[in-house]
């Protein structure tokens, strides 16, 4: 595909907050966007030239959605990979493709991925039954994880095993679904990797970024991480041989623990990352941007901080502070438009940035 000029269009399946700041980030430069995604109040559908409001398993839907742009990418991984297939089946230029899906659809999948290339990882074992779990426990150890193989998002579907006799339990929890077990990993921290990678193979990173869970939610990050260099080059290494493996295109965020000095593999995401929300401001080309630079295959801008950055997320009623934080000169203020606050939901997120001083 050639680089596409402004004016063009480009399609988004999926229409969250990060289908919302692809979209303001487009027209930025000069792009319109046209959002596919069944949910009629899709945050990105606000700020976007046209939105597709129909199931993912709608066919006609979904060609009708591609022949209106000149390039498709997305902000979901749960988009059905058939979906994606049945487009590019017709001549539709998807970035990222297919196989980036595939793989990050399935924790199991992910993690022999990612092991196949010399990545780190914890003791994990695919289960589909009681029987298999309470076995793998004797591999693993406790305390555990048991994740769902598939949909699992912001610790959703998960169970915590502190001891075997609760593998019952932890299997009622996640309904008796497929799914991987893992020994629980004792971190210093977690950190993420985003990295972008063009159509002609440029690799360029953002990271490590710095990641506090709440409840198995993000709720802060900063960078640059405090890490020492050593670490931070396998980190970046890990996550660049992954995009060149995935033959990638746009931003891929790589979620690692860092144990005794080590990156370890979490998991991974075929897309712009809420970890990476304090690019905005705090790097001089957005993750944002980058994806939209790599899908369009245009050269890829400088992702080097501009300071200390700390980005917090505003879940569920943290939003209500939303006036409060428009008083503070230090702070970018980013709400996504939904009506319905639940606890749980990202609200929207703000932005501090310490630029860095003068070298001395
Ligand atoms: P995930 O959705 O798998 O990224 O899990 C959400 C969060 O739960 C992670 O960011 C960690 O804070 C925690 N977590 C998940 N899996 C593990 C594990 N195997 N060991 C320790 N903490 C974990």
């Amino acid at each position: 595909m050639r680089p596409l000029s402004p004016g063009s269009v480009i399609g988004i399946l999926g229409g969250g907050q990060l289908g919302r700041m692809l979209a303001l980030s487009a027209a930025q430069l000069g792009y319109r966007c046209h959002i596919f995604d069944p949910d009629i109040h899709a945050p990105a559908a606000d700020v976007a030239a046209s939105h597709i409001c129909a199931d993912y398993g709608d066919r006609d839907a979904l060609v009708r959605f591609a022949d209106s742009v000149d390039v498709v990418t997305y902000e979901f991984e749960n988009v059905p990979v058939a979906a994606v297939e049945h487009l590019v089946s017709r001549g539709t230029c998807i970035r990222p493709g297919a196989q980036a899906l595939k793989v990050a659809q399935d924790r199991v999948a992910e993690k022999d991925f990612v092991t196949a290339l010399g990545g780190t990882c914890g003791r994990y074992r695919a289960v589909d039954s009681l029987e298999a779990l309470q076995a793998a426990l004797h591999v693993v150890g406790t305390p555990a994880v048991l994740k769902t193989r598939r949909m699992g998002y912001d610790g959703k579907g998960q169970a915590r095993i502190y001891k075997p006799d609760e593998a019952a339990a932890a299997w009622a929890a996640i309904s008796g679904q497929p799914a991987i077990v893992e020994a629980f990993v004792p971190f210093q921290c977690e950190v993420s990797v985003l990295i972008v990678r063009s159509a002609t193979g440029e690799l360029r990173s953002y990271g490590p970024i710095e990641n506090e869970h709440v409840a198995g939610i993000l709720s802060r990050s900063q960078f640059p991480a405090a890490l020492p260099d050593f670490v931070t080059a396998q980190a970046i290494s890990l996550a660049g041989t992954i995009a060149a493996k995935l033959d990638y295109v746009g931003v891929l965020a790589v979620e690692l623990f860092i144990v005794d000095g080590q990156p370890w593999l979490n998991e991974i995401a075929p897309r712009v990352h809420n970890s990476g929300h304090g690019t905005i401001e705090g790097s001089v080309t957005s993750q944002f941007e980058n994806h939209l630079r790599a899908v369009c295959g245009l050269p890829l801008g400088s992702t080097s901080p501009v300071g200390h950055t700390e980005m917090r997320n505003l879940i569920g009623a943290d939003v209500d502070q939303w006036s409060q934080l428009l008083s503070d000169d230090t702070a970018h203020v980013h709400l996504y438009g939904k009506s319905d606050v639940r606890a749980g939901r990202k609200m929207g997120h703000v932005t501090r940035v310490t630029p860095f001083g003068p070298l001395r």
